[in-house]
């Protein structure tokens, strides 16, 4: 049997994977909205456990605002609770996990254990020059969350936000050049690794994440199971 067709009822479950700033997150809200998938994001976890200063959040705190990974341990856990949490119908988008071969590895076994299987890898490929300058210019709203840069996109009005006109605005503490090295360096020596793994399963496409945000958004929705 195909790993596609093992999924059955289940919905698809696809892993976005490219370094720091590929547009992995950008996507996967495109992908929530679109296709009614969850995005299921362990940075998005760990930040939250940071901010409700939980035990996990204690422990990644420190490695976070130093750009070094989570232990796999950590991760796994938040990832099995996850699972358990999402519908097995509703469709789930991977974004910034695994990151480590032993984190693809956990991950085979928790899908399985949630009666799930991998249906797709979408590497989104990018210039890291280019990505220093898209990660150190970001910031978000700090009530809805849209996203804004800098350079390539500040509000409409300055210093308002153009969906739900709050003022307030904030930056990723690890959004800086330094951290962004480094954590450009991990993928590169702890996660670039999967993809030959993946890649000799055929579960691998990949996709320009230079190119324009609309064309990269076409190009993931073509790529996903029916
Ligand atoms: P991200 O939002 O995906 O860029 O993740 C922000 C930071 O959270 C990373 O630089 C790591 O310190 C940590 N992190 C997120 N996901 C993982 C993971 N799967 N394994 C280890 N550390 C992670």
């Amino acid at each position: 049997m195909s790993e596609r067709k093992a999924n059955g009822a289940a919905g698809p479950v696809v892993i976005l994977l490219g370094p720091p700033g590929a547009g992995k997150g950008t996507q996967a809200q495109k992908l929530m909205a679109s296709r009614g998938m969850v995005q299921l994001s362990t940075g998005d976890m760990l930040r939250a456990a940071v901010r409700a200063g939980t035990p996990v959040g204690l422990e990644a705190k420190a490695i976070m605002e130093q750009g070094g990974l989570v232990p796999d341990s950590v991760v796994s856990g938040l990832i099995d609770e996850a699972l358990a949490a999402t519908p097995p119908e509703t469709g789930i988008i991977f974004d910034g996990y695994p990151r480590t071969l032993a984190q693809a590895e956990s991950l085979d076994s928790l899908l399985a254990a949630h009666g799930r299987h991998l249906d797709r890898v979408i590497e989104l490929a990018v210039d890291e020059d280019a990505l220093v300058d898209r990660i150190t210019g970001r910031f978000t709203c700090a009530n809805c969350g849209e996203g804004y840069h800098n350079r390539f996109k500040r509000p409409k009005v300055e210093g308002v936000c153009d969906r739900c006109g709050s003022t307030e605005f904030k930056r990723r503490p690890d959004d800086n050049e330094a951290t962004v090295r480094t954590r450009m360096a991990e993928y590169r020596a702890k996660t670039a690794p999967i993809l030959p793994v993946y890649e000799a399963r055929g579960l691998v496409a990949r996709v320009d994440g230079m190119a324009p945000m609309e064309d990269v958004e076409r190009e993931v929705q073509a790529l996903l199971p029916a």
